[in-house]
């Protein structure tokens, strides 16, 4: 799920517009986090502890009533500080006290609190707001927000929360979250972690979520509407909690088929990964148009189309693949995505490789020999591919191809230690690829800048193909070698290929 931001010089000039320091010192927090790809996302001078969002949801009207209580720690001496939100603001207040508020930018909310936060104090910051969520455009025509026949569904990367919840938002600063949503008796409410109760009172019902990890702002999700709940626990004593729409159509079986799956592909992950970071998983399938998938936390988010071509039990490796890389183990920057989209793609190779139908050195043999040189594909690098190529198929594909050629350089026994330490390590942190270099080193006492230039940095096709130095394969997949490779020669197209590809192929459109 993705939209291009258009960062808005509006926003970025009301960091020098600000009212001049006070003479205490006291400063206006920035307007954003200075992410190289979106400059604007997230906010300066605070960080967040806590989000409780309580919602009441009316479906016919798709009339959204929210006061979301924010608990945050200043940074600096803050005069003024921002939130990111799109949705209309009736009152905002700072540890009991009324604030004024402006808006600017696409999602700008400047608050100025009757008494300024010194650096390190708490802050309770309370938004009243009220609107309808589907109607509201940002970004030169986006919305996160999408309605279906009977609720609405919010999951979207990198932007979704200021559909629902004011934020800061950026995967770089993580918090638990309590979500409660009042809905009209008979809907139901699916949003991350545990559902903790529901209450029901003169015709509504409530629903009370808890995600007790911190969990990114896009990480975050909520459906409103009329669904199937499957409730288990995994074979390792996992709470499962899967829902579909009772308005899947014929996608309904097949929808099941995959997501059913959940607590043995989870289990299974266990073993390559570690221990499962969170308290609770499963999926949801809203009555949505989408045929894109989103890894929110505890609870992916799947589109009905994923399930138009039967059961697709690739899709939901990947996400859950990514419950430990992007989701425990967050960006610090969206330049990074690699770490996300590489790793979660590469499960699938692994996915593959137990299913027999390809092992991940005939997947990333076939991605490197049946792309020419000349090929635009190589010209985008995983490791940085640009803000408008963040979700591009290279990320994906070279960028899978390239934790491969990792592996055939550290040997299967390190490889395998990587894979499972570093989510261990970094579990619900933050990270760059330059500080998973530095830990790969460590494991395996290679240098390995090299390798990873070649292949997350560099624009165009690496000399030598994803195989162990000294091989036979290596010399015959070398670049001379493909020009007069006649069409037979290149290696036999993998089982799973096809299957990966539309997994994939559906990220593309989507994230
Ligand atoms: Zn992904």
């Amino acid at each position: 799920m993705r939209k291009r931001l258009i960062v808005s010089a509006a926003s970025a000039l009301s960091l020098f517009l600000a009212v001049p320091a006070s003479a205490s010192g006291f400063q206006p927090g920035a307007d954003g986090l200075g992410d190289p790809y979106y400059p604007t996302l997230g906010n300066g001078g605070y960080r967040v502890s806590h989000y409780d969002i309580r919602l009441k949801y009316q479906p016919a009207t798709d009339e959204l009533e929210g006061t979301t209580t924010i608990l945050a720690t200043a940074t600096q001496d803050l005069s003024r500080f921002n939130l990111d939100f799109a949705l209309n603001v009736s009152e905002v207040r700072v540890n009991g006290r009324i604030a004024t508020f402006a808006t600017s930018g696409d999602q700008e909310l400047e608050i100025t609190p009757a008494r300024p936060l010194a650096k390190g104090s708490q802050a309770t910051v309370v938004v009243r707001y009220k609107d309808v969520p589907s109607t509201v455009q940002k970004y030169g025509g986006y919305t996160a927000w999408r309605r279906t026949p009977d609720g609405a569904v919010v999951a979207g990367e990198p932007v979704s929360a200021g559909w629902w919840f004011p934020s800061n938002d950026h995967p770089s600063d993580k918090a638990t979250f309590d979500v409660s949503v009042l809905v009209p008796d008979g809907n139901q409410v699916i949003s991350n972690g545990v559902l903790t109760g529901t209450t029901s009172q003169a015709g509504w019902t409530r629903y009370s979520w808890r995600e007790n990890k911190p969990q990114a702002t896009y990480l975050a999700t909520l459906a409103i509407g009329k669904f199937d709940v499957s409730q288990d626990t995994t074979a390792s004593g996992l709470p499962v909690y899967n829902a579909y729409s009772k308005d899947l159509g014929e996608n309904a079986a097949a929808a099941r088929a995959s997501v059913e799956r959940t607590g043995e592909l989870v289990d299974w992950l266990s073993g390559y990964f570690g221990e499962y970071p969170f308290s609770s998983v499963g999926g949801y399938v809203a009555n949505t148009q989408s045929s894109g998938a989103l890894e929110t936390q505890t609870r992916v988010s799947y589109g009905p189309g994923l399930f138009a071509r039967g059961s697709n039990t690739q899709v939901v490796v990947h996400e859950l693949a990514h419950q430990w890389y992007g989701d425990s183990v967050s960006l610090s920057r969206w330049s990074d995505i690699w770490l996300n989209e590489g790793f979660a793609e590469y499960s699938q190779f692994l996915w593959s490789e137990h299913e027999n139908e390809g092992t991940a050195q005939e997947l990333a043999d076939y991605i490197y020999a049946s792309r020419p040189a000349d090929d635009p594909f190589w010209t985008v690098k995983p490791g940085d591919p640009g803000e408008e190529n963040q979700f591009s198929g290279a990320v994906y594909y070279r960028g899978a191809v390239a934790i491969q050629a990792l592996r055939n350089a550290v040997g299967d026994e390190k490889f395998f230690r990587i894979l499972k330490g570093w989510p261990t390590e970094r579990r619900y942190g933050n990270a760059t690829i330059p500080e998973f270099q530095a830990y790969a080193e460590k494991v395996s006492g290679q240098k390995l800048g090299d390798l990873l230039n070649t292949w997350l940095f560099t624009p165009s096709k690496p000399a030598v193909g994803p195989v162990p130095p000294g091989t036979a394969a290596a010399a015959s997949l070398a670049p001379g070698a493909d020009a007069g490779r006649a069409e037979g020669q290149l290696p036999a197209e993998p089982k799973s290929w096809k299957k990966i590809q539309e997994t994939s192929s559906v990220h593309e459109a989507r994230h």
